[in-house]
């Protein structure tokens, strides 16, 4: 990053968690001919912005459909951004009358709620998926359309992590630093903002290592709780305070706050149910082979490379159940309804359910499991 993006960065990294709408319709980037490809995102400012940035020296359309200022991800999951918004898009912008060609590019990530098949069938454009990650767009664009293995694979590395960290910490830290300093001293404030810091910065760091599910999440929540604590009677200490009921109660409240409030975000808050479904009953992505074409659209759009086809017998497998995050997106993608969820107890959700259900903000589908 330019020191010169420094500022856009804080802001967009700091307003991230709320909708920021761009106009919808077509953007230009480059010098984009009749022939060039059209890309479709979401409405969100921040991507619109990093788009422009990654694809500069290449032309291209951009077609931004409204996700309702959110970004693809997490708008497709949340039912903001479907298929119909994609099929408005390329109706009320006339990308049409653009270019000689009629294919779209979709992002990978938006595979959990636009149906691609019914954009082919309301328009007339055919679809295909472009990678996980905006970074990866010029490798796709230089071999003319076509995604590697590596890039259909999403990470989310530390320095995201750490992104994100800011992102959650920065209001917390401001509100939880002024009231510690008002109702105390600075010493207070300091230990409330050393305490959130370092309970979001540590859990974001850890995230791939955390226990979220099963009883062990126990261990994860209080870890983080008492390590928050910790580091608060630590800065307390330094600075001579530990004495003050004011500064016990500042570091306490601090750390308790921060923990429901970030750790949720993995999911492991143990007495709220983020999980898939409202029983705490495990899903895992079930194949019915019986049922499967091959046609392998599963692969292509699963972020964590569970899915594999295997040529010999044209029929997908499953290759990697471990991997899985449950998204659904594989499961919304299958043409033949191939795919779906099987949980623990042996009850089943088909693809018509899943199609119907929407993620929450942790992203996890809450689906109402049949009676068995
Ligand atoms: S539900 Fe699992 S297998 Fe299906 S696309 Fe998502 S991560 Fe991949």
């Amino acid at each position: 990053m330019k020191l010169s993006q420094l500022p856009h960065w804080l802001r967009d990294t700091m307003l991230r968690m709320f909708p920021h709408r761009a106009p919808t319709g077509i953007v230009r980037v480059g010098n984009p001919g009749r022939n060039s490809p059209v890309l479709v995102t979401g409405n969100f400012t921040l991507t619109i912005r990093r788009l422009i940035n990654v694809l500069s020296g290449h032309d291209a359309w951009l077609l931004c459909a409204n996700s309702k200022g959110i970004n693809v991800w997490c708008a497709a999951g949340g039912g903001h951004l479907t298929h119909h918004d994609v099929i408005s898009v390329v109706r009320t912008s006339r990308i049409g009358e653009q270019v000689d060609h009629r294919e779209l590019v979709l992002p990978q990530l938006c595979a959990t709620g636009v149906e691609r098949r019914k954009i082919a069938e309301v328009t007339g454009w055919s679809a295909r998926w472009g990678p996980a990650r905006l970074e990866d767009l010029p490798g796709f664009l230089g071999r003319r359309l076509h995604v590697i293995k590596g890039e259909r694979f999403v990470r989310f590395p530390l320095w995201e992590r750490m992104e994100m960290a800011f992102m959650w910490s920065w209001g917390l830290v401001a509100v939880a630093g002024l009231v510690a300093w008002a109702i105390d001293s600075w010493a207070v404030g300091l230990c409330a903002v050393a305490v959130i810091v370092s309970i979001v910065g540590g859990i974001f760091a850890a995230l791939p290592w955390l226990v979220v599910t099963g009883p062990r999440r126990w261990l994860t929540f209080g870890g983080f709780a008492a390590g928050g604590f910790g580091v608060g009677v630590g800065v307390l200490a330094a600075l001579g305070s530990a004495t003050s009921a004011h500064l016990w109660l500042a570091a306490g409240a601090a750390s308790v706050a921060t923990a429901v409030l970030s750790t949720d975000l993995a999911g492991t808050t143990p007495w709220y149910g983020s999980y898939i479904n409202t029983f705490h009953n495990e899903a895992h992505v079930d194949l019915v082979e019986e049922r499967c074409t091959g046609a392998a659209e599963c692969v292509q759009v699963c972020p964590r490379d569970v899915l594999a086809m295997n040529g010999y017998r044209r029929k997908v497998e499953v290759k990697r159940p471990e991997q899985c995050i449950q998204c659904g997106a594989c499961i919304v993608q299958c043409p033949e309804d191939a795919l779906r969820f099987r949980y623990d107890d042996g009850r089943i959700v088909e693809a018509a359910t899943i199609r119907r259900t929407r993620m929450n903000m942790v992203g996890r589908r809450t689906v109402e499991l049949p009676e068995q």
